[in-house]
């Protein structure tokens, strides 16, 4: 990150992946507005333990990124809290499990409203914020499941993932005229609270296909979401960075040799 102070908004930066992106910011001493469903004070008062500066804004607001009102909610409250923006990380994402045979127009309604049309709605909403900035940055958080991979039960899951992607380059050509760049981290399989509902066979399962040996840590995905905000990634635009520990690559599970790691790494 620049050691210039940025403003910064993590949508969907309460827990897992997007606490590490929250704590990240917070802790690098840039003002940070962060959202949930449902923010606890405590836990906006676990950020706030972090700041690296005696004066730094970390504020918490709840707020649904499926609520068609939710982009202008979060444009104004940024624009009211931070007074500008430079930084928008598009953290929320849901993945419900469903078999395709019992798949619903609600189910799929449900996973794109939050996993793509809010990001859409946020980076539109949050545009006049952004053209303020002298360095604009969107970050996406993607993931290798429906862009690069797939998985039985995630139909709607991957199709919104790989959405998300084909919003991005658009985006990063409509938005490269204001200097803001538009980029995504597209995640393997990481240890997060989300995840864990799986269960253990599931995450057994994903261990053994990871040439790394181990799931990846919240921090992992959180350092190349910091790479993309910073200064040292002013000329990336419309790009993926993929953090899988080598899980795409394996052509066969045999090409996937025993690893001393551990999944808590
Ligand atoms: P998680 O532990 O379930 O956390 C999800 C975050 O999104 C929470 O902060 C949650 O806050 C927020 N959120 C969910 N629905 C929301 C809504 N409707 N409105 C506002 N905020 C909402 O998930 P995670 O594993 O960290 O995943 C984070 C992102 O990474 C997702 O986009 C996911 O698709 C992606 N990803 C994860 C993995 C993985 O292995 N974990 C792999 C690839 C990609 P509230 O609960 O307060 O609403």
């Amino acid at each position: 990150m620049s050691h210039r102070t940025r403003k910064v908004a993590v949508v969907g930066g309460t827990r897992g992946i997007g606490a590490a992106i929250t704590s990240t910011f917070v802790r690098g001493g840039h003002d940070v507005v962060l959202t949930g469903r449902d923010v606890p004070d405590a836990t906006v008062e676990k950020f706030r333990a972090e700041a690296a500066r005696a004066e730094q804004t970390v504020e918490g607001i709840s707020l649904d990124s499926a609520a068609p009102d939710s982009a202008g909610r979060l444009a104004e409250a940024v624009s009211s809290l931070l007074g500008g923006l430079d930084v928008l990380c598009l953290n929320a994402g849901v993945f419900p499990n469903k078999p395709l045979a019992e798949l619903t127009y609600t189910d799929i309604r449900e996973v794109f409203a939050v996993n793509v049309e809010s990001q859409m709605l946020a980076v539109s909403a949050c545009l006049p914020l952004l053209r303020e900035s002298a360095a604009g940055r969107v970050v996406l958080t993607s993931s290798i499941t429906g862009p690069v991979t797939g998985f039985p039960g995630w139909s709607h899951y991957a199709a919104s993932k790989a959405a998300q992607l084909g919003f991005m380059r658009t985006a990063a050509l409509e938005l490269a005229p204001f200097g803001i760049t538009v980029n995504a981290v597209a995640p393997g399989n990481v240890a997060t609270e989300g995840l864990d509902g799986m269960g253990d066979a599931y995450l057994a399962q994903m261990t053994a296909t990871i040439p790394l040996g181990r799931l990846a840590r919240p921090q992992e995905i959180a350092d190349a979401v910091e790479f993309l905000a910073s200064e040292r990634a002013s000329f990336v635009t419309g790009q993926v960075i993929i953090v899988d520990g080598g899980q795409t690559l394996p052509e066969s599970p045999e090409a996937v040799l025993p690893s001393r790691a551990t999944a808590s790494g």
